[in-house]
Order: structure tokens, then sequence, then C-alpha cells
């Protein structure tokens, strides 16, 4: 198969001559297997020139499956620009997660509305087929395409295609459940030893693949004052990668402030990383406009079977039990979840919270470790060996983000972890996520 990088860039355009080296334009890779199936990974600013490329070989209608990861700005904003789209005679599929309040199709026509472009959706010449997209695997043209969450604060989905006997993933925009990556008492650079349920998940998801491009923004010096906003640094990528057995890896969704000498340095460094954690990988940063052929080894290769999960965006209203003594959080994730279309229940201690889940029997709870009284951990406990059916889906707030709450908390049956402050959007996607996990 062959892979090209049409948009590297995250967030916004940078073009420019600091920026020629490794490109200026945002999200879009290309992937044509053996037999001509063509598979476009998000339609940021890269796209123009895609479709370019795919207009000037003029052999015939244009066919192709666009997959978007998500329907943030620099994934979608070369979708209008994609000049085969405008054509009759041209066939597009377009898969993605629905956005939680508006479906594909009404989001990507609400960036072409008048106020915005001059050509509506649907004016559109090309006949465009629309597919959300969930978790699980797929057949695409005959290619096995499996999706899977991304932590993101939008519902995104990363991508692993098999074929040819290889397998490549996708995986933008993502961001570490958890800082560190590894338990403390195990062996670095394993999958055993990732503490994070959602990072194990991951690592999982990429185990043995012939290529990943992953989200790699930041440097771990940026990372701490960037939390939350959905991205990883190169550290993580090379490190769960490595630990997956990936034998090459493309850093992309390269910040707007780092030029080409900057990310040459990265790429110096993470390589490095990879060769200190023992790996063969190969590890570059992806350059816009570049070309590469894989040929897989089917052998080396296992297929990869993603399990069919609900799709979170079609979680509707859920009944929620916020359990936290704090006013000020349950007041927070109140408004998070009432602005998502949740129903919230609020429990100040371990008792009420208890009582709130034989009485009022809620989709999902939010739990506070630190409480006076029973404390997290315990109502976790009790909850667990009370329960006979299917177990609640809990997710764990911390604001300590020690190792030992992790830990704790995924021992005693917790769902999902996550340190406080949160962001409205990714406590959204957190519990819908964590809901269509658990429903599977
Ligand atoms: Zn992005
Ligand atoms: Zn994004």
């Amino acid at each position: 198969m062959i892979l090209r990088f049409w948009g590297t860039r995250g967030s916004i355009a940078t073009p420019g001559p600091s920026t020629v080296g490794f490109g200026g334009n945002t999200s879009c890779a290309e992937v044509v297997t053996r037999d001509g199936a063509r598979f476009i990974f998000d339609c940021g600013t890269g796209a123009r020139l895609l479709g370019s490329y795919l207009l000037a070989q003029k052999k015939g209608p244009v066919t192709g499956n666009i997959m978007l990861t998500h329907t943030h700005w620099d994934h979608i904003q070369g979708f209008p620009f994609f000049s085969p789209l405008f054509i009759p005679g041209n066939v597009f599929r377009v898969c993605g997660p629905p956005g939680a309040h508006a479906s594909l199709p009404e989001v990507l026509a609400g960036q072409m509305e008048y106020i915005y472009f001059p050509v509506e959706l649907g004016q559109l010449g090309a006949k465009i087929v629309y597919q959300d997209m969930s978790e699980g695997t797929h057949d695409l043209e005959g290619v096995r395409i499996s999706a899977q969450l991304l932590n993101h604060p939008a519902i995104a989905l990363g991508y692993r295609l098999e074929a040819d006997g290889a397998s490549v993933l996708y995986l933008c925009d993502h961001e570490p459940y958890w800082e560190p990556l590894w338990h403390s008492d195990r062996e670095p650079g394993k999958i055993d030893s990732i503490l994070h349920e959602g990072d194990r998940r991951h690592a999982l998801f990429m185990q043995g693949a012939d290529v990943v491009i992953h989200d790699a923004q930041y440097t771990p010096d940026d990372y701490p004052s960037r939390k939350n906003w959905g991205h990883s640094t190169w550290s993580y990528a090379t490190k769960i990668a490595a630990a997956a057995g990936v034998r090459h890896l493309f850093l992309t969704h390269h910040d707007p402030t780092h030029d080409d000498a900057f990310l040459e340095d990265v790429e110096q460094a993470a390589q490095a990383a990879a060769v200190a954690l023992g790996s063969p990988m190969t590890v570059r940063c992806a350059r816009e406009g570049s070309e590469e052929a894989f040929e897989g080894d089917a052998v080396a290769t296992p297929g990869f079977t993603q399990v069919q999960h609900a799709d979170p965006s079609r979680s509707g209203a859920l009944l929620v039990l916020v359990v936290d003594d704090d006013e000020d959080l349950r007041l927070l994730a109140r408004k998070a979840l009432t602005k998502a279309g949740h129903r919230v229940l609020e429990a100040e201690n371990g008792d009420d919270a208890l009582r709130f889940v034989e009485s009022q029997k809620p989709d999902l709870m939010l739990l506070d470790v630190n409480m006076p009284g029973m404390d997290g951990f315990e109502v976790l406990r009790r909850l667990r060996t009370r329960e006979a059916g299917r177990p609640l889906p809990v997710i764990v707030l911390t604001a300590l983000g020690d190792e030992e709450s992790a830990r704790r908390s995924f021992e005693f049956g917790a769902t999902d972890f996550l340190i406080k402050p949160f962001t409205p959007p990714q406590l959204d996607v957190r519990v819908r996520a964590c809901f269509a996990h658990s429903a599977a």
C-alpha cells in the first residue's frame, strides 16, 4: 500500500518559509491499497492539494473513502476545497463519528452555509454517501477498518486499516489518559505496565502495526500548560507505540509554533527515545508531500477485531449520579452534563450515593475519591460487592492525580479515572464513551 501525507500541521494552517520542510497544511493523509481502494484520513487544508493531484491523474471518475476522525476545524476545513467533490460522476463515502448534537452531514453543511462559503453542501456535483462510524470493525471496499475512540474533548475516532498484509493506524487527535504512563513498580516499555486502562486500550489498538500515524503536537515541556486540549507529546506517542511493537511511527499534527528546525530536533529525540526503550521502531515527523510504500508481512501482522460498541453520540439523555462533597464541583458537573442533554442526581457523601444507586437506578456514576466519612474507594468496593447484573459504569474523579489513587480505582472496579479540573466537553465525551463501552 501507498501512504501519502498531504497535511501534517495541527490546529491551523501554518504556511511560510519556516515550515516548508514539514509542511503548513492541516491534517490529511491518503492510503491507497494494491487494489486501488483509496482512504483519505481527515480533510484539513491538505485535502485541497490531494484533490488537485487526483484530478491531474484524470483516470475517469474519482472515488474514495473520506475517514474523518472528528469535525474540529483543522480536520474538515479542506472539505469544501476538495475539488473532486464538485464533479458529477465522482463518488465518495464520508465516514466519521456523528457530532453529539448534529449528524455528520449537518456538521459539514454548517461550515458551508452562505455566511461562510459560496457553495452549499447539497450543491456539490459528486455523489456523496455518509456513513456514521462507531467503535467496531467495518468492511469498506473489502478492506478491514477498525475504529476506536480517542481521548479528545470531542467525540473522535482513531482508525486501523488492514490491507495487503499490512496495517496502518491514523490516531489524531488524542491525549494521554494519564501521566505517567507506567506503573512505577513494573518494567517500563510493556503494555502490561501501563497504568490507566484507557492508555492500555490505546496501545492494544496499535499492537503489532506496521505503521502508526500519531498526534504529537506537544513537547513534554509544552504539555503541562496545555492539558485537556486533547493532544499528545512526542514522548507519549513514542513510548506507547514502542510498547505496542509498532514498526514505523510517524509523528504528526505538528504544533503551529514548531518550525522545521524544531521538528528535526523532535524527530531525533523521539528516535533516540525509541532506541533507549530497546525498540527497533523507526520514528519520523510526518512531512507534507512525502510518499511511502509498505509491504506487510501477513504472518507478522495479526488481524485486529474491535468489539462493536454503542455509538456514544447516540447514548441520549443519561441519568448521571454525581458524588462529591465539594458543592462547586457538583455545580460544575451539573452544568456541563445538563448542557450535554443528561439528567443529574447529586449526592454529597457515600451513604447517599449507595442509597441513590438502589432507589434511582442511575446510568452512570461520577465518584470523588476524597470525601469525609466513606471515601470513594469504599463506595466503589461496596457497590461492586452488591452488584448482581451489569456493573454500573463509574468514573472516579480525583484532584490528586497520584499513581496510588489510579491503581486502587482500577483495582476496585472503576471504569474510568479522571483528574480534576476537567473541561465540560471532556466530561461529556468521557461520560458517553464510558457508557458506550459498558453497554456492549
Ligand atoms: Zn486537530
Ligand atoms: Zn481536535
